[in-house]
């Protein structure tokens, strides 16, 4: 059925039309980066031209990009390959984090969903005997909550710790800046800003040690083997200079002004309708929006059949309904969690849409009574 409203950026954005190109011009050529030929090479020219405009989109530089798989291949590689004697993760991490880090201390985070730095500066002092590991994301999934990380890293560094920042949810949407933030190691993933699926990065420091996870084969200078995928990443390329170029001319607020439409709306609908993480700085394009009493797969399967696309939860894996451990992290009762959606806007994003969102979301507020009289 096709989708009249897509409001699942947070998923997946839709593939921007110069990644299309990109990964269209890069299929229709032939060659193996690895090759020593003049189509290797040319193959080898996509991929390069790919890590600048990555590299570029978060202030760092092509020889720091290690190309994954994905955001959750280049979590579990920072994870893993950092071999850090103690882990110390916030609550609100993607699982994609948690699970690779089963024995990390885990710091709380407030009502809105904010990391507790106070908890943080107690565990980085009781110290370690080797390397501790502090992974941080720049912004939540299910509520685009934006953690404090230029003023977690700068506390880890003065104990030497080393930074990871999940920067998935956020690049493309906001500006990011690894040096400024003072951190050592960042995950990306194009298909949250326009790019391809399939494909991501890991952007490490200089000089910080990293054993791979994959082995048998010296891709990505020793840090993850296997033949690169040429096509993917010269749509992540082309999609990370779209979205910089977006930014550059003041998309956020574009998509902060929609995001506000919305909210507005929702409120006016629904006046004890709740904003999951509204107390902190958030991403301009998304909403964790509660209605209590209306159980979120209600919401969201009522939405899908007039055509509006939006999730609930931390959708992202398989279609299971499973418990937000985010919303839980915020001290949120299972019914309240259990009753918010997520509405993520993003680059094709249009008025339209929001009135579209706001017109079903209404219907099923009067239907379910929750609506204002
Ligand atoms: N980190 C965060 C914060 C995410 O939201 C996601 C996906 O939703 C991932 C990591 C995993 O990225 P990928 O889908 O590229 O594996």
């Amino acid at each position: 059925m096709r989708q009249a409203v897509y409001l699942d950026y947070n998923a997946t954005a839709p593939v921007r039309p110069q990644a299309a190109d990109a990964v269209a011009r890069a299929l229709a050529t032939v060659g193996n980066p690895s090759s020593v030929h003049g189509f290797g090479r040319a193959a080898r020219r996509l991929m390069e031209d790919a890590r600048e405009r990555v590299a570029a989109l978060v202030g760092a530089r092509p020889d720091e990009v290690i190309f994954t798989s994905g955001g959750t291949e280049a979590n579990a590689l920072a994870l893993g390959g950092t071999r850090a004697a103690r882990v110390l993760v916030s609550a609100v991490e993607h699982d994609s984090v948690l699970r690779n880090a089963p024995k990390a201390e885990v710091l709380p985070v407030d009502r809105d969903g904010v990391v507790d730095l106070a908890a943080l500066a107690d565990r980085l002092a009781r110290g370690a005997g080797g390397t501790i590991l502090l992974s941080l994301m720049l912004a939540n999934n299910e509520t685009g909550v934006v953690q404090p990380v230029a003023e977690a890293a700068a506390l880890a560094r003065r104990h030497g710790a080393l930074v990871h920042c999940d920067a998935v949810q956020a690049a493309g949407k906001i500006p990011v800046d690894m040096r400024a933030l003072g951190v050592d190691l960042m995950t990306l993933s194009a298909h949250k800003l326009g790019g391809p699926q399939g494909c991501g990065a890991l952007v490490l420091r200089d000089g910080i040690e990293l054993a791979p996870l994959l082995k048998g084969g010296g891709q990505e200078r020793g840090r993850r083997a296997g033949t690169e995928n040429v096509p993917g990443l010269a749509g992540f390329g082309a999609a990370a200079e779209a979205a910089a170029a977006d930014l550059a001319k003041g998309a956020a607020g574009c998509v902060a002004a929609l995001r506000d439409r919305l909210e507005v709306g929702v409120r006016s609908i629904a006046p004890h309708a709740v904003v999951h993480g509204a107390g902190a700085p958030r991403l301009p394009n998304t909403s964790c929006i509660g209605l209590r009493g209306v159980a979120a797969e209600t919401q969201m399967m009522s939405l899908d059949l007039t055509g509006v696309a939006v999730s609930s939860g931390a959708a992202c894996s398989s279609g299971k309904v499973r418990a937000s451990h985010v919303l839980a992290a915020m001290g949120l009762a299972p019914e309240e969690a259990g009753s918010a959606i997520r509405v993520s806007l993003g680059w094709r994003s249009t008025a339209k849409d929001v009135d579209g969102f706001l017109a079903a979301w209404g219907s099923l507020a009067r239907r379910q009574g929750s609506a204002a009289a």
